[in-house]
């Protein structure tokens, strides 16, 4: 026979026990290190994308996710991990960003870039750069060697050169398929926006807990007089925050910018005590929808939890984390 006494010690040990395990489970998921890259969301579907062109961009988007993965776990920092990544997919001419890289109305490349670390609010961006050839490496320099967040066209340029960035001729944009894209959209200026779009992006967490954030784009084919997208706007197209996430955005520019998409994940997160992936989901889904904002973004919240939402076509993606590695293009 149990007495009332055996049976509270029973009742507490199974109490204990239960609690070790949900603890050691909550901690045996979150994982050392994460990354999380896009190649841009828009138009994609299996239909418009031949098999040829779907696998050079799976083995792109491998090997850039693989490269910030090797630092990450050889415990490198995040920021080191998402210059490294950004940098490939730039020289990459698969990718709306550096080589590769949109065209203007007037046939020019006028490129931006981002970059945000969740550790201490630094932040670093560049916009309508025409010959700098990595413009993520320009925006760490910002934010490393200056002390403002924000440098724009000439000036930027400048400071560029002066910093040691490499410096190329801008034809070392031009790609013939972003060319033909141009003279397509001059002809039909009703073209379907979503078609001209691209950006890269990458979130990493490292083994130290820091978060950050980068975005880098040639913006919107057939855009005009100086336009700069969201990508370098600190809160629009990136943000970080070690307390909550990390998130760089792909998309319709102007709805992103106007709806403070990337700070407004964090926020709902810090605020509302909202998941990364219920913040994400809403503004994507309901906010962005309402209004036909076309896009989507990455994030990465402190525990490591991956999100890749967006609300067109498709949208190239991949994570990694230890032991396991996901690469998507389209919606399934
Ligand atoms: N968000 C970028 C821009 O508006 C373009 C894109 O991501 O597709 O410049």
């Amino acid at each position: 026979m149990f007495t009332r006494s055996l049976l509270i010690k029973l009742t507490l040990l199974i109490s204990v026990q239960f609690f070790v395990d949900v603890n050691m489970h909550a901690q045996a998921k979150k994982p050392a290190y994460a990354i999380v890259i896009h190649g841009g969301a828009g138009v994609i579907t299996r239909q418009n994308l031949s098999p040829e062109r779907e696998k050079m961009y799976i083995l792109a988007l491998d090997s850039a996710v693989s490269i910030g993965e090797k630092i990450l776990a050889n415990g490198g920092t995040s920021l080191e991990a998402v210059e490294k990544t950004i940098r490939f997919m730039e020289d990459s001419p698969l990718f709306n960003a550096g080589r590769g890289a949109v065209f203007t109305n007037e046939g020019k490349n006028e490129l931006d870039a981002s970059i945000m670390m969740g550790s201490g609010e630094m932040a670093g961006s560049v916009a309508g750069l025409t010959n700098v050839k990595n413009p993520i490496s320009a925006a760490i320099a910002v934010m490393t060697k200056t002390s403002h967040v924000m440098l724009a066209g000439k000036g930027a340029e400048k400071f560029c050169a002066e910093a040691g960035l490499e410096i190329v001729d801008p034809s070392y944009f031009y790609t013939e398929a972003r060319y033909n894209a141009l003279q397509k959209a001059l002809k039909d200026e009703s073209d379907n926006p979503d078609k001209k779009r691209g950006t890269v992006g990458c979130v990493a967490l490292d083994q130290f807990g820091h978060i950050v954030a980068g975005t880098s784009t040639g913006g919107m084919t057939n855009k005009k007089f100086g336009r700069v997208g969201d990508a370098p706007i600190i809160g629009a197209g990136t943000y970080a925050n070690d307390a909550s996430c990390g998130v760089s955005c792909t998309g319709h520019g102007e709805f992103f910018i106007r709806h403070t998409v990337a700070r407004n994940v964090a926020a709902m997160m810090e605020y509302a005590g909202k998941s990364c992936q219920e913040a994400a989901s809403y503004i994507i889904h309901e906010e962005l929808k309402k209004v036909k904002g076309e896009g989507g973004l990455i994030a990465l919240d402190k525990d490591g939890n991956v999100v890749m939402e967006f609300n067109s076509e498709g949208m190239y993606r991949a994570y990694a984390k230890p032991g396991e590695k996901v690469i998507k293009i389209f919606n399934d």
